[in-house]
């Protein structure tokens, strides 16, 4: 193994901005979207502050992993969809359940109560249509100047991006799930 030198340069210069609320961007096809999210709504809590979770594609009484630890933890997360699927679908009742739960999520998003909040697979209702995405990037231009909020879902919009302050794109190097691997409790809910 050839071993390297550590680096002797800074990796980065000091930033000289100030610190506001973050527009954060999980996207891609690969694996871990929503769990980063997750990732960062513990971090969040852990200093004290406030979270909300909005999951756009969870029914409300999903009990999720991180649905029973979130509920321990008193970290409030909530489903606004209706478990839409190909199968079973009934587009108009899931595009209204869409909008409301939007409304639910812009009002906290504005009412500056948060230090952040998840928008988690919000991609999919802006992808199909049931949310304008024009009333979703002025949300975020007009809020609070201190809230943080999250994004998540694969194919974010380009104008979503183009607003974010932070995007990372998960790439599918490999995923179980092509190797005929099935969702397994605590990995993938
Ligand atoms: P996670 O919730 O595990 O962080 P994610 O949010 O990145 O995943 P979604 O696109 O929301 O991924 O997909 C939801 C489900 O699909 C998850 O159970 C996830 O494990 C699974 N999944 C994610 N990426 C892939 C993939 N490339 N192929 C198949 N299934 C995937
Ligand atoms: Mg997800």
């Amino acid at each position: 193994m050839q071993i390297e030198t550590p680096p002797s340069e800074k990796p980065y210069e000091k930033p000289e901005g100030e610190r506001r609320g973050l527009v954060i961007v999980n996207t891609g096809d690969g694996k871990g979207k929503s769990t980063a999210a997750f990732g960062l709504a513990l971090r969040a809590h852990g200093r004290g502050k406030a979270v909300k979770i909005y999951q756009f594609m969870k029914v409300p009484s999903a009990r999720f992993g991180e649905h029973r630890m979130f509920e321990q933890l008193g970290i409030p997360i909530e489903g606004l969809g209706d478990g839409f699927s190909w199968k079973t679908q009934d587009l108009d009742h899931s595009a209204q359940l869409a909008r409301d739960g939007w409304e639910r999520a812009r009002a906290a998003i504005l009412s500056g109560a948060h230090f952040l909040v998840v928008l988690d697979e919000i991609t999919y209702p802006l992808i199909y249509g049931w949310l304008p995405l024009e009333g979703v990037l002025e949300t975020l231009r007009a809020r609070p100047k201190q809230v943080h909020v999250v994004l998540t879902g694969r194919r974010c919009p380009p104008e979503i991006v183009e607003l974010a302050d932070t995007v990372t794109e998960m790439r599918m190097v490999k995923h179980a799930f092509k190797a005929g691997i099935p969702a397994q409790r605590g990995i993938e809910d």
